[in-house]
């Protein structure tokens, strides 16, 4: 919903101003989602809402449920007719959503399905809002506890590639007058689009920033993430080192372990290295990711072989945890988020 527009709407109408607090109220506390089921509304002002505006921008096409987790994954269609996915999940005591920023990706990482897609384009400040809005609803709907707790951008598209709206977004989803999700429990993950990391600190320096390292060697990272040959480890560095300096928050080095790929010894050599010169390198934590089962590369990666490599790099003293990976089943895990005509490849 954009309330905005509403706000402009309720001025020119010359509406009384009090309405606002009630379509407030009725969107993101009660959360309805058809103007016909706020009640607290006049019937006039319903019918002239229902004719202006949608409550959410995004129509769920097909909602699957995990058999394995407490994860849903929603197909949700675009006002053009694009469609995007977006999942809710429970991996502790709250709910977290893992929304999308972009239909498609242009940076095309061998691994990603989202990447295998191409590019459509960016979403909007609203489209992003209203993944929040679908999924709090949803949640009222069946029951399932309060609220959504937690926001990552970890679905399709990479992030800080479409800054304007991802920024406006985060601004609106933790805007106490709309769902008030705290700053501090929204992440924001980058393939390392480095220039922008300074905008962040300055923009957002209370969100949380993870980095998808998953190579510290440029010419094999090069190949993984062609984002690489923008923006190389060196580049990567000083750019984080000028973050860190200006926030000293934590910032997560997300690593997918690909077996055979990035796990030898060389590769633990290289990280160790890369890590050890970056100042305040305290504020680092590596966070791995057993590799899901996407494309070309994407073959899945054993826990076993994932907690080998966790127990090298503690060995090296460097800080790390596994991401536990949730909703394969049912293509929902990182990475594995793609469309193909509507269709699920
Ligand atoms: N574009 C951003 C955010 C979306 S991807 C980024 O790349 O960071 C979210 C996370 O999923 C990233 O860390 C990404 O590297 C990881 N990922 C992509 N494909 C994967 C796969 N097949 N298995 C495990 N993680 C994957
Ligand atoms: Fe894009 Fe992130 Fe997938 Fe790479 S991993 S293709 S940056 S969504």
């Amino acid at each position: 919903m954009d309330f905005e527009k509403i706000k402009n709407f309720i001025k020119t109408q010359k509406i009384p101003a009090y309405r606002l607090a009630q379509i407030r109220s009725a969107v993101y506390e009660k959360g309805i989602t058809s103007w016909d089921k706020a009640t607290n509304l006049p019937l006039d002002l319903r019918e002239l809402l229902k004719k202006n505006f949608k409550i959410l921008s995004v129509k769920p096409v097909l909602i699957q449920a995990s058999k394995l987790d407490k994860v849903f994954k929603a197909l949700l269609e675009l006002e053009d007719g694009l469609k995007i996915e977006s999942v809710l999940m429970k991996p502790g005591k709250t709910w977290s959503i893992c929304v999308s920023s972009q239909v498609g990706c242009p940076l095309g990482c061998a691994f990603c399905a989202t990447g295998k897609m191409g590019f459509k384009r960016n979403l909007t400040t609203e489209e992003i809002c209203d993944q929040a809005l679908f999924w709090s609803d949803f949640l009222k709907e069946k029951k399932l506890g309060e609220r959504v707790s937690n926001v990552v951008f970890m679905g399709m598209g990479e992030p800080l590639l479409n800054y304007q709206n991802v920024v406006a977004a985060v601004k609106e989803l933790s805007d106490s007058d709309y769902l008030g999700i705290g700053q501090r429990h929204i992440s924001i993950s980058t393939s390392g689009v480095a220039d922008r990391f300074i905008n962040l600190a300055q923009d957002l320096p209370q969100v949380n920033l993870a980095l998808s390292l998953h190579n510290a060697d440029n010419e094999e990272r090069s190949k993984l993430m062609p984002i690489n040959k923008k923006y190389n480890l060196d580049i990567v560095k000083e750019k984080l080192e000028e973050y860190l300096a200006r926030t000293s928050r934590e910032v997560f080095l997300e690593y997918t372990v690909i077996d055979g790929e990035n796990n030898g010894l060389h590769h633990l050599r290289k990280l160790g290295k890369w890590i050890s010169e970056i100042k305040d390198n305290y504020l680092l934590h590596v966070n791995l990711i057993a590799c899901n089962k996407a494309v070309g590369k994407a073959v899945e990666t054993d826990e076993f072989v994932v907690r080998k490599f966790s127990q090298a790099l503690t060995k090296m003293h460097i800080k790390n945890s596994i991401r536990k990976s949730l909703g394969s089943d049912i293509s929902a895990a990182c990475g594995q988020l793609a469309i193909n005509n509507g269709r699920k490849k």
